[in-house]
């Protein structure tokens, strides 16, 4: 193979452009939404409870509320947690932006804990330090799929009556300490974005095992709008009487979205294989490189992965990530970056917030790219990655 880099003027890996995540889609989740639209329900229908149903049995949890997307999730979970003006919400900066801004939604305050260095997941021992008498919720990420130090966080928030949040937009199917995602922190959100292992088109959800914490889900995921008369401060006028006890919003999915995610988490498992096969493949080749990093697995979780994080050392290699972000394009493989640290966005720093708060996170946004990783990903597809990111690593290397 050709050693120059494309991007200085050599021959690339490839040709045709490879994206870094992709949905997959069979002709049963086709058929599931043919079948919705030819029903008599698009929205509020029966497939709304069914897929809710088997969220539980998937999980094990108690209670599932299906949403418009992960951050309708968040925001209603922060809701229903009491989180409001003058509280504070302890997350991690190495996320969707969504994990901090449901606290922003409700008037309260985002704080950042650092990561632990080595799994990239946020750090309990930060977290406590960064506990006031305002903290009322932490919002774990399981960055990747892999699952957060949730005990050590449980821990933490048990004698402080501290509300524990997942945002398990990356973690869908994975276990923790054989625990299905979705039944340990006190709600569980999902995203079922197309770039997520399970798509909706968009669509999300909030798992808890807590009645009263589910009573509020529902009611905020529609208007503050009850039927329930045991909700409700007026007798009922009639059958078709309802009322509107706190101020919601739209958040419904569509039986649309929910009968192809019905579909889609039928292949959770094949999917989760196929994502932990690559994943395993892309560690396996390389671990023990000079000038490269992986990301850490702990033994706690058994990670249905999201994404997979390649870090640059540095130290050894002659160009940074930009430029190695640049020359793998130029190798004919897009990749991304998960994540620019929340807190360097522009409103945030309107906000008051500034570099210099999480060392750790700012250190490996400095020097992370996300290789593709999708259950459609061929193993010769996935070859094209392994033998540009060598290439560009031997070339490159101090
Ligand atoms: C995708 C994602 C979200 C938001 O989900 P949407 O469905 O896109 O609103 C929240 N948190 C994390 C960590 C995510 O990756």
């Amino acid at each position: 193979m050709e050693r120059i880099p494309a991007i200085e003027g050599g021959k690339p890996v490839r040709e045709k452009k490879l994206y870094y995540g992709h949905q997959y889609l069979d002709d049963a989740d086709y058929k599931a939404v043919l079948d919705v639209l030819k029903s008599d329900y698009l929205t509020c229908g029966p497939k709304i409870t069914e897929l809710e149903d088997k969220l539980c049995k998937i999980t094990g949890a108690k209670h599932a509320m299906v949403c418009s997307n992960g951050t309708a999730a968040l925001h209603i979970a922060a809701i229903a947690a009491g989180l409001k003006e003058g509280d504070e919400l302890i997350t991690t900066p190495i996320t969707f932006a969504a994990s901090a801004n449901c606290a922003l939604y409700v008037g309260a305050r985002p704080v950042f804990a650092d990561i632990d260095p080595e799994t990239y997941n946020i750090d309990p021992e930060s977290v406590l330090s960064h506990i006031t008498d305002k903290t009322k919720v932490i919002v774990g990420v399981d960055y990747t799929g892999q699952a957060c130090d949730w005990d050590r966080l449980r821990e933490i928030a048990k004698d402080r009556g501290i509300i524990l949040i997942e945002d398990a937009a990356h973690s869908i199917g994975t276990l923790y300490k054989g625990r299905p995602v979705g039944t340990i922190a006190d709600m569980t959100t999902f995203s079922f974005h197309p770039v997520k292992t399970v798509t909706g088109g968009e669509g999300g959800a909030v798992l808890t095992d807590d009645d009263k914490l589910y009573e509020k889900l529902l009611l905020y995921r529609a208007h503050g709008i009850t039927r329930d008369p045991g909700l409700m401060e007026n007798e009922p006028d009639g059958p078709w009487y309802y009322e509107q006890v706190e101020l919601g919003y739209n958040y419904r999915m569509t039986d649309i979205q929910a009968g192809l995610l019905i579909s889609q988490l039928d292949k959770l498992k094949v999917f989760k294989d196929r994502r932990r096969a690559i994943v395993k493949r892309y560690d396996d080749e390389f671990s023990g490189v000079d000038g490269l990093i992986v990301q850490k697995e702990i033994p706690e979780s058994d990670t249905c992965r999201h994404l997979y994080i390649l870090r640059l050392d540095s130290k050894k290699l002659k160009i940074d990530r930009r430029k190695f972000f640049d020359a793998m394009g130029a190798e004919g493989i897009c990749c991304n970056v998960h994540y620019i640290p929340v807190y360097y966005f522009p409103y945030y720093k309107r906000l008051g917030y500034e570099k210099g708060l999480c060392p750790n996170a700012e250190a490996l946004y400095e020097e992370i790219v996300s290789l593709p990783l999708y259950y459609g990903l061929s193993d010769e597809d996935q070859g094209d990655v392994i033998a540009a990111v060598k290439k560009l690593t031997e070339y490159y290397h101090i």
